[in-house]
């Protein structure tokens, strides 16, 4: 049955729809009542409904070059905010306890997008480094409709919008957050399909980050830095890194991280990545990058 087709349910009265999440390229397939994937968004009704919107599990005063975001705004700080769900599942997350539930899984608490702003307003007045609020901890854009009414207001009272995401999200997502990203550092698990399949991700998935990588990259308001972790045995490569280097200085002014991998969650088979290694690939990268930085070491 496809969405919002009847089905044979009670004489005269219609079905319950399916609904289909056109949020991510897992496109979930929802039955009536039913959780996607990513555990943050549910079948309401036939409709698609955000259910983490505005249920917070971290909230926190963040230096922005703990995103990490090198070159903006250096020294400043925003008001960082996550709630629970992603849609891939990474084995090596370390935030895999908020990222990996739901909403009975874990706690939160609700902050309404005026809530949030005046908070981060608030800390502003304490202190004037403050200059904005993040999305970031567990996947921001399953819930994107919390970041764009949240970006939507800080905008208004002059404050900036940060994203942190994996960046596997689909186009109209992008569309409905144009020109209100400041900053974004998006992830960039590796460059290969396999990868992202290592990393639960639905097909399609490294083409999808792609696009949203050109997309910000294109955006002259939003300042765009990339993050790969160098995982052993996965991302590690000279190719790789160097691959991602080349294809990324052919999209204007972006700043790259290569970060250092600690086993955590499900990959605890392999040690830290070599901080030799991470150095290594920093430099393979510089080759293509001007702006090159490493992570965790
Ligand atoms: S955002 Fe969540 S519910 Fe929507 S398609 Fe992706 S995993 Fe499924």
């Amino acid at each position: 049955m496809s969405a919002g087709e009847k089905g044979a349910g009670e004489k005269g009265a219609p079905a319950p729809a399916v609904a289909v999440c056109a949020s991510c390229p897992r496109r979930c397939r929802l039955a009536p009542g039913a959780l996607g994937a990513c555990r943050a968004r549910r079948n309401v009704g036939g409709r698609v409904v955000p259910e983490g919107y505005g249920h917070l599990t971290s909230l926190a005063l963040d230096p922005v070059e703990k995103k990490p975001l090198a070159r903006w705004r250096p020294g400043s700080y925003v008001v960082s905010v996550g709630s629970y769900g992603c849609n891939l599942a990474c084995p090596f997350c370390q935030n895999h306890d908020i990222a990996q539930a739901g909403s009975g899984d874990v706690g939160w608490r609700e902050v309404t997008p005026d809530e949030l702003v005046e908070m981060a307003l608030a800390a502003r007045r304490r202190d004037p480094r403050v200059v904005g609020i993040a999305h970031t901890y567990n996947e921001p854009l399953v819930g994107w409709e919390y970041v764009r009414d949240c970006a939507r207001l800080a905008r208004e009272a002059g404050l900036a919008n940060v994203l942190v995401s994996n960046g596997c999200a689909c186009d109209s997502v992008l569309g409905e957050l144009a020109g209100l990203v400041d900053a974004a550092n998006i992830d960039l698990k590796g460059f290969s399909d396999e990868v992202y399949r290592a990393c639960g991700a639905p097909g399609g998935a490294l083409d999808c980050v792609r696009h949203t990588i050109e997309t910000l990259a294109a955006d002259p308001a939003c300042h765009l830095e990339v993050t790969t972790l160098v995982v052993p045995g996965l991302s590690d490569s000279e190719e790789t890194v160097g691959s991602i280097a080349r294809w990324l200085a052919g999209l204007g002014d972006v700043t790259y991280h290569v970060t250092r991998f600690f086993p955590r969650w499900r990959m605890t088979d392999r040690a830290a990545t070599p901080v030799s290694d991470v150095y290594r690939l920093a430099e393979v990268a510089r080759r293509s990058l001007p702006h090159v930085y490493v992570g965790n070491c």
